[in-house]
């Protein structure tokens, strides 16, 4: 389909982590042919970044072509760390803009795999199929294996380009991820190995308080987050936007989902102010 569609082979999007390596696999025994893409983070643990850039030497002995895709943002370049002050808040669970801005927003014109699984989340399992295609009309957007003909054709027969996702292992569980790395002895990425359940971004908001260990075991970063910060408090500053940070530390423990740090509003009882206040209702 991508061939046909695209006169392009389909890209696999290659986080370094174990579901890119099973269906990077599943892609080459199928003997398709296919590219290769890892997004520049610019926050990936060194660890994954070396294992990304090994993996892309051996594809490219194989004649797969393999690159690494650097983030646009307002058509400049941009890292997360020049990505925070722009957005004058740091990202969080519910606000990822930075997987939006990072990962997201390349490929626009490709039919791309990933490796979204229904076990990581409901949302995914009510939101994501085998094949997704961008379309307004939301009853067209997802396709699953079984779905009706008619709905499959359509989606298959469409010329019009735009990016379109292909999920392989939508409906593995973790269990089957490490069961097919291992019966196949696929190398993968060294961090699993250091206790890491996940290779995404260090300091990912998704992390939880696992990012304090991520902390102790990548100061640097660490550093990195602070500095921006730092700088998207003074553009705060400079455009008088009101905020209860005072510095970089109240962000970072903010961020860090602590309990209302100094300067952090908090919602109250109204009845109890209400009684303790009866003239100002009046
Ligand atoms: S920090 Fe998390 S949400 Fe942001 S780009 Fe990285 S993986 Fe995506």
């Amino acid at each position: 389909m991508s061939l046909r569609i695209y006169g392009e082979p389909l890209v696999i999007t290659d986080s370094g982590g174990k579901d890119s390596l099973v269906y990077r696999e599943i892609a080459r025994r199928a003997g398709i042919p296919y590219e290769v893409v890892h997004n520049l983070t610019t926050a990936d643990a060194p660890e994954t970044v070396y294992y990304v850039r090994d993996t892309f030497k051996r594809l490219e002995e194989q004649g797969i072509r393999c690159w690494f895709h650097k983030p646009i943002y307002k058509g400049k370049p941009v890292t997360m760390w020049s990505l925070i002050p722009q957005k004058k808040f740091p990202p969080t669970r519910l606000q990822r803009y930075c997987c939006q801005v990072l990962k997201e927003e390349s490929l626009k014109d490709r039919f791309i795999t990933t490796g979204v699984r229904w076990a990581e989340s409901l949302k995914r399992k009510n939101n994501r199929g085998i094949f997704e295609n961008f379309t307004t009309d939301k009853s067209k957007k997802i396709i699953l294996n079984n779905d009706n003909d008619e709905k499959r054709m359509l989606f298959e027969a469409c010329t019009i380009k735009g990016k379109r996702i292909c999920n392989p292992i939508i409906d593995w569980q973790d269990r089957d991820v490490w069961d097919y790395i291992r019966s196949e002895r696929l190398p993968f990425n060294p961090l699993y190995e250091n206790g890491f359940f996940r290779v995404g971004c260090l300091g990912c908001p998704m992390a939880g308080k696992r990012r304090y260990r991520e902390f102790r075991l990548y100061p640097t970063y660490k550093r990195a987050y602070f500095r921006a910060f730092e700088k998207m408090l003074e553009i705060i500053r400079k455009e008088q936007i009101p905020t209860g940070w005072k510095d970089a530390q109240a962000v970072f423990d903010w961020w860090m989902e602590e309990e209302t740090p100094e300067g952090q509003m908090q919602l109250f009882d109204f009845d109890s102010w209400k009684k303790e206040n009866p003239d100002i209702l009046t």
